[in-house]
């Protein structure tokens, strides 16, 4: 039986657009607009999306980087949006993040024995002895050299960087890791080793993942779930390979449509997206997708589809009926 671990409930976060002279508030960006879903211990779940779709913003929401304007996010039975600054100082021994751009989250002016340290230092976890040998074990678990500890960040290549970053991540020993685009930056090469460590690390420290990107084809070997955002909403969810094979709403049929697959004698349509992406601050109404599904119908103008449970996907679309 799968033990729940987080769960997110109606979660909303709005940014306000303020202008004028006096500054006023003239509008607001839905960046995430009611979303909903949990995440089972030693799970992965993938959350893919074009930029500006709110999977990065639902990141930093879930460890309360920035605050939510509405809903609930609770980890272990406890909920974050609530928590004083010590409880949520105590928890995020347990959540870590391990970001897109190794470079620009680690200080260049720092030691990596100085970085992997700090996260040690400011939970208040061990001696400096004892700190100083996790530090090395633990760059010996990411495929580096302890005698690497010495060095500074720009002497290492991008992919070492990020094995940097998820060393940096384990310190705490946490029990879930939100990794945003922690591939995106990397050759396509590259991209393969570091996936394959998160999954070798995932089994030994028993970690649990939300793994956001904004390529399915980049979640697809590590996920167990992969929920699909648009627009700040999600809008279809379900297990990895069930979303692959059968996708069920026209957003996700055609972002799976313009993945490559590696076998030449396989041949298959690419479905277009017609139009651009709207802007977050004026979001069409109805289904935020209307403006460029082909198969849009009247009621998609003015009615946001109701998330509905469709052979084991969860998924917003007028086309289902539960
Ligand atoms: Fe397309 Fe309508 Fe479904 Fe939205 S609700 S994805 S517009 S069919």
């Amino acid at each position: 039986m799968p033990e729940l671990l987080l769960e997110v409930k109606g979660l909303k976060k709005y940014f306000s657009i303020n202008g004028g002279i006096l500054g006023r508030k003239q509008g607001e960006v839905k960046a995430v607009d009611d979303i909903s879903f949990s995440v089972n211990k030693g799970e992965t779940l993938g959350i893919v999306g074009e930029s500006g779709c709110g999977k990065s913003t639902t990141g930093r929401l879930l460890m309360r980087l920035i605050e939510a304007s509405d809903g609930s996010i609770v980890f272990e039975d406890k909920e974050i949006t609530k928590m004083s600054k010590s409880e949520l100082r105590k928890v995020r021994r347990d959540i870590q993040m391990v970001f897109q751009d190794p470079y620009a989250s680690l200080n260049p002016r720092h030691s990596i024995e100085q970085i992997l340290e700090e996260p040690l230092i400011v939970h208040g976890i061990g001696t400096k002895e004892e700190r100083r040998k996790q530090v090395k074990e633990m760059l010996e678990v990411v495929g580096l050299s302890s005698y690497h500890a010495k060095r500074y960040p720009h002497q290492f290549s991008g992919g070492q960087r990020q094995r940097i970053g998820i060393a940096r991540a384990l310190m705490t020993k946490p029990k879930l890791i939100i990794a945003d685009e922690p591939v995106s930056a990397l050759d396509v090469s590259i991209q393969a080793q570091v996936l394959n460590l998160m999954k070798d690390i995932q089994t030994e420290f028993q970690l649990t993942y939300i793994f956001i990107a904004h390529d399915l084809g980049v979640v697809r070997h590590i996920s167990d779930r992969v929920g699909v955002m648009y627009l700040g909403r999600l809008i279809e969810l379900s297990e990895g390979e069930e979303l692959y094979d059968n996708p069920l709403h026209p957003y996700t049929k055609a972002l799976l449509s313009a993945v490559p697959i590696p076998d030449p004698d396989v041949k298959k349509e690419t479905i277009l997206i017609q139009g651009d992406l709207p802007s977050p601050s004026n979001p069409p109404s109805g289904c935020a997708f209307h403006t460029r599904c082909s198969e849009c119908m009247d009621i998609c103008k003015t009615t946001r589809p109701k998330e509905r449970v469709v052979n084991g996907h969860y998924v917003a679309c007028h086309l289902y009926k539960e």
